[in-house]
């Protein structure tokens, strides 16, 4: 670690509140909101501190990773639901279909959430290296001359 380094003068964010920012669609270096009304639209970078969320080659398979957990407790919650609801004559056709459709439509709704998520696990894992937010230490140099 450089002393000098604005990057490794910078307080990251606790360890909570990185997993919070993740969890909520935002950035987990400084908190900008990346998932927005247009949901399918994710973008590769952060706008404020210019993050990839893709940090380094294959770290989508950490998403695709949080991405079917995510997805196995929404069809969790949807079996319990029904089972709830139906007991004691569970009807199970009607609770195959809707397990199925959870299982079709969680995945492809919680993606750009289980890429946040797993991009702030992978920050907790790995901190920042210099370089990877040119944003943030850039505005960092600035505020340190
Ligand atoms: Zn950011």
């Amino acid at each position: 670690m450089d002393p000098t380094d604005p990057l490794t003068n910078h307080t990251p964010a606790g360890k909570i509140r990185t997993l919070i920012r993740g969890a909520t669609g935002r950035c987990s270096v400084d908190g900008n909101l990346l998932v927005s009304a247009r949901w399918t639209k994710l973008p590769d970078t952060c706008s404020r501190c210019g993050i990839k969320l893709e940090r380094k080659e294959g770290q989508f398979v950490g998403a695709v990773g949080i991405n079917t957990i995510l997805s196995f407790g929404v069809m969790l919650i949807v079996m319990l639901a029904g089972i709830a609801l139906t007991a004691p004559d569970i009807a199970v056709g009607r609770l195959v279909l809707a397990t199925g459709a959870a299982a079709l439509i969680a995945p492809l709704f919680l993606l750009p959430l289980s890429k946040t998520i797993w991009n702030a696990i992978d920050l907790l894992m790995i901190p920042l290296e210099p370089g990877e937010a040119p944003l943030l230490e850039h505005e960092l140099a600035k505020k340190s001359a």
